[in-house]
């Protein structure tokens, strides 16, 4: 109620109360009226007043109004969600419970506080219910009556925490250029450098002091031309914002690829103030692209590139061929018996061999021929213009002519050759990936044979590979469900007539194909891992068989049985005395024949092992002798017991000269090693006696049996096989 309104107000009642009793007069009525006016006006006063407390208490702004002695009597909406105490907990505590520091003494702090800061804003730190204490601005009004007495004190506050100053923006500012990765160069209005970063520095070499005053000339590599500087420096003077790639130079002369951001800064009349530039040097990142690049198109090895790029290159060639109507050939170069390298020599000699391989072949291709190394020992050439197709025989002489010199790897000497497929667009394939799969569908026809040499794609191929293939995984699935077993093929001693041994010959009954010789299958297990699983069943199978004989009673003379090359590595006399062990087999009862192939390897690897092999008591025979290609001085640092003529100078004795020559030598030298000396294939009486009066000493071949299971093999030893050698007499 306004003091106006009072006063009219009691004025009126008392006129009323001096007409009380007086009857219903018009001045009566005049008083009521103008009582009923004061009414009306209060009641307006009111509502006006309600309005205002209600407008106080939506106000965004936090606001807090207390008396003269600070205690608080108004808390609106905004000071509770600020401050987190509703209306009823803040009103009539002190304002200086809002304090964060709590030094703050009430009775002087109000006054000091007001007196200083009437109408003003300040900064302040102020404490939430919660506790948590932030910075706000406080602005702070005197609410005084008409005569300026004091009535109270208004506190607005408004949070500014999350607003910065302008210096301690600046200072941010500052930090985050300093601090930033990327460097940061400013020039002015004339084009000079005022300021650079610590990244610049560390990216260029300039500090500070050598940068200033300079023009970006500075890192000028010299590597961009005139039209690429001018839109820089177009940039510079704001022309817009520009991106882009610019090879700069470091202080100590350097170059570097710096990825660069420019842009320029104005000043109110639109003048440029400052022009910067950031950047960062992606050097780094630029040469783990090329490193990607050459792992995705390049082989790490040879450093050749690989198939992906192989094929892309391929691609471009027979565009090219296909527009001129030039043929293209692919060749497809397998190293042969490079896994048998490999498992003898190790993986840093065999590694070596695939370099130097590739550089013999890359050096005799012409420069615009592609060559890949596409896997392990397998390699691929393409010539892009060969006229006529039989050009590519020529060079595939010479790749393999190229293999001729032996590979000098610490301190192995290693030969190497190589099986070439060759395939030729359009006839054999229109594209890349056809051209490379018939190429090497006769690669790995020569391969199957051991044969080096190169051989034309012919369409019947196909078929062979393709049975190939299928053959590798009935084999797999051979060893998996029992479908291997072991024969026993005699060995006759030409002195007693008796039966002195037995080789086991693996046979694989194949379901559909009835029974398979190991011809057919042991070189496809050969090119893949799968013969050292083979090899493993033939030793487990063929000393269980002699337990089982030792077991029933009968003596049976020992067993040798056929050893890939690619058993034969440093593990070999463990696992071997593992399984003799595990069967109780005595080491005279095992013999072991190997084959010349071994010999490719070095005498330095194979000597140890046949040496721990003899030690387990072991005897070892050389199979196939005279058709490898070992050396006769090799031979006398073997510990072989026994040498097995191969069938091939069986064959023609007594009629082919040649034969009985070879067969004489082969006998003679054998008997200088005292060794044993053991014919395979003797199919003929004429042969037999022949081989006797060389002097042999055992006799192996269908003339007396074929391999036979191991129940007729233990029959025909006890019954004996004397009968055959009375023919001789
Ligand atoms: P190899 O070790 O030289 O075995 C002798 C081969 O000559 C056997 O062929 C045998 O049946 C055959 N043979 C014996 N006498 C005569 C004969 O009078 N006339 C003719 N035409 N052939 C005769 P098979 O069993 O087909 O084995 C062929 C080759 O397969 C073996 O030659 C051997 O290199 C390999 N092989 C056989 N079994 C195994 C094995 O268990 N492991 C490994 N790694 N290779 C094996
Ligand atoms: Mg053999
Ligand atoms: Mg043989």
């Amino acid at each position: 109620m306004t003091e106006q309104s009072f006063q009219q107000c009691l004025a009126l009642c008392l006129q009323v109360q001096s007409l009380q009793g007086a009857a219903h007069t018009p001045e009566l009525d005049a008083l009521v009226h103008a009582l009923q006016g004061v009414v009306a006006d209060l009641r307006a006063s009111l509502d006006q007043q309600n309005q205002a407390l209600c407008v106080i208490d939506q106000m965004p702004l936090s606001l807090v109004i207390t008396d003269v002695a600070g205690y608080i009597t108004r808390w609106n909406l905004a000071a509770q969600r600020l401050f987190g105490y509703s209306a009823l907990e803040a009103t009539a505590q002190h304002i200086l419970m809002l304090n964060a520091d709590e030094s703050a003494d009430i009775d002087t702090s109000m006054t000091d506080l007001f007196a200083e800061h009437d109408n003003t804003t300040v900064e302040v730190r102020r404490r939430k219910k919660s506790g948590e204490v932030f910075r706000t601005d406080m602005s702070l009004t005197v609410l005084r009556d008409d005569d300026h007495n004091v009535l109270g004190f208004v506190a607005i506050f408004s949070e500014i925490d999350k607003r910065l100053s302008s210096e301690e923006m600046l200072r941010m500012h500052a930090s985050i250029i300093e601090n930033s990765d990327q460097g940061i160069l400013i020039t002015n209005g004339d084009e000079r450098i005022v300021s650079v970063n610590a990244a610049f520095t560390r990216i260029t070499g300039y500090t500070l002091q050598e940068a200033v005053g300079q023009t970006i000339d500075l890192l000028r590599s010299g590597a961009h031309d005139a039209e690429f500087r001018s839109q820089v420096r177009a940039a510079l003077n704001g022309s817009g914002p520009w991106q882009g790639e610019i090879i700069g130079r470091r202080k100590n002369g350097e170059i570097f690829p710096q990825s660069v951001s420019i842009s320029v800064v104005r000043n109110d009349n639109g003048s440029i103030a400052h022009a910067f530039s950031i950047f960062s040097d992606i050097s780094v990142m630029r040469a783990s692209e090329e490193r990607m690049q050459r792992l995705v198109n390049y082989d790490n090895l040879t450093g050749l590139p690989n198939r992906t790029l192989f094929d892309q290159l391929v691609g471009q060639a027979l565009a090219l061929a296909r527009r001129n109507h030039d043929c293209c050939v692919v060749l497809a170069l397998d190293l042969n018996r490079f896994a048998a390298i490999k498992d003898t020599l190790g993986s840093d000699v065999a590694d070596e061999l695939l370099r130097q391989v590739g550089q013999r072949w890359r050096k005799v291709l012409r420069d615009q021929d592609i060559l890949a190394r596409v896997g392990s020992a397998e390699f691929v050439a393409a010539l892009p213009s060969v006229h006529k197709r039989e050009h590519s025989g020529l060079v595939s002489q010479k790749l393999l002519s190229a293999l001729d010199a032996p590979f000098d790897i610490s301190a192995n000497r290693v030969h190497i050759e190589a099986s070439i497929g060759i395939s030729v667009f359009p006839e054999n394939g229109m594209d890349a990936a056809s051209l490379l799969l018939c190429a090497d569908v006769a690669a790995k026809r020569l391969q199957a044979d051991n044969e080096p040499g190169y051989l034309f794609y012919s369409p019947e191929m196909n078929q062979r590979a393709k049975e190939q293939w299928q053959l590798e995984g009935d084999l797999r699935h051979a060893l998996a469900s029992g479908d291997l077993l072991l024969h026993y093929q005699p060995k006759v001693s030409l002195r007693s007539g008796r039966i002195v041994g037995a080789e086991a010959l693996i046979r694989w009954k194949h379901p559909h194909l009835g029974m398979v010789p190991p011809a057919k299958f042991i070189p496809v297990a050969e090119e893949t891992a799968l013969i050292l699983d083979i090899g493993s069943w033939v030793i487990e199978e063929a000393c269980r068989q002699i337990r089982a004989w030792m077991d029933s009673g009968i003596t049976m003379p020992p067993i040798a049985v056929n050893l890939s090359a690619r058993q034969f590595d440093r593990m070999l006399p463990a696992r071997l005395q593992a399984v003799m062990d595990r069967h109780g087999v005595p080491p005279d009862k095992l013999k072991l024949e190997i084959t010349e192939s071994l010999l490719v390897r070095g005498p330095e690897t194979v000597i140890p092992i046949m040496n721990d092999l003899v030690a387990m008591g072991l005897a070892l025979a050389m199979d196939d002798f005279g058709t490898g290609y070992s050396s006769l001085a090799n031979l006398k640092r073997f510990p072989i017991t026994t040498l097995k003529i191969d069938r091939a100078f069986v064959i023609g004795v007594p009629d082919d000269e040649n034969d009985c020559a070879i067969a004489r030598a082969i006998v003679t030298m054998g008997q200088q090693l005292r060794q044993e000396i053991v014919a395979e294939g003797i199919e003929t009486i004429q042969q037999m006696k022949f081989l006797r009066d060389l002097g042999c000493d055992q006799l192996q071949g269908f003339l007396f049996s074929p391999g036979i299971p191991a129940a007729a093999f233990e029959r025909m030893v006890h019954d004996g096989i004397r009968l055959k050698l009375d023919y001789l007499d």
